[in-house]
């Protein structure tokens, strides 16, 4: 296998999403960049088109997809379940191309405990301390205290990972822009990585 797999993780409100979507339009002229699209149970947002970003299948689907072994990984995250497929990550890294997708923290672990690493680039977007989380999440919507414990042990689990990122983009408030700078540059040098390898 040649190809680069940029696992994009962080908290959520961390704003990897939002870096994933520049990315996308950034290089959607670049045939070997590949955003793969994964499976969910959730209901689809206004806006959003199916097979874009997800396949929306019903639950039984989805087990039916687990047990025909289709997932790299999966997970139950606000309770849906999300799992990326085979086919989408391994197929296009065979043919040395670069993957670009965002995970929850689960689904990093497992990629992290199966996939080849030196083909794994792990990309962890800091957006601030625990307490910046928390201003932000109760400025936004009332939250349960037991809601807010646990959005705070799932932060502390993330936050585990990001000493074993390859590369941390500091995503705090007023970086938005230089943010989006330093994930162009990563894909930019996997893709010269690649046209190296080639010549
Ligand atoms: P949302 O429902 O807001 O699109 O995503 C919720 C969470 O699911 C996000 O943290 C996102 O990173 C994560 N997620 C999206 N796709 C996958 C996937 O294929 N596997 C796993 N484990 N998490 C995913």
């Amino acid at each position: 296998m040649e190809g680069t797999f940029i696992l994009i993780m962080g908290p959520s409100g961390s704003g990897k999403g939002t870096l994933l979507s520049h990315i996308r339009k950034r290089f959607s002229e670049e045939a070997e960049v590949v955003f793969p699209v994964s499976c969910t149970t959730r209901a689809i947002r206004p806006g959003e088109k199916d097979g874009e970003t997800y396949y929306f299948i019903s639950r039984e689907e989805f087990n039916e997809r687990i047990n025909n072994d289709e997932f790299l990984e999966w997970a139950e995250y606000g309770g849906n379940l999300y799992g990326t497929l085979k086919s989408e990550i391994m197929s296009p890294l065979k043919d040395d191309l670069v993957v670009v997708r965002e995970v929850e923290v689960q689904g990093v672990r497992s990629i992290l405990s199966i996939f080849p690493r030196p083909n794994l680039h792990l990309v962890y977007v800091d957006a601030g301390e625990w307490s910046d989380f928390e201003k932000r999440i109760k400025s936004r919507a009332p939250i349960e205290d037991k809601e807010l414990k646990e959005r705070q042990e799932r932060y502390k689990d993330e936050l585990s990972f990001r000493e074993k990122a390859d590369e941390v983009i500091s995503n705090r408030d007023g970086e938005l822009g230089e943010a989006k700078k330093r994930m162009e540059k990563i894909v930019s040098s996997k893709l010269s990585d690649r046209v190296q390898r080639e010549s």
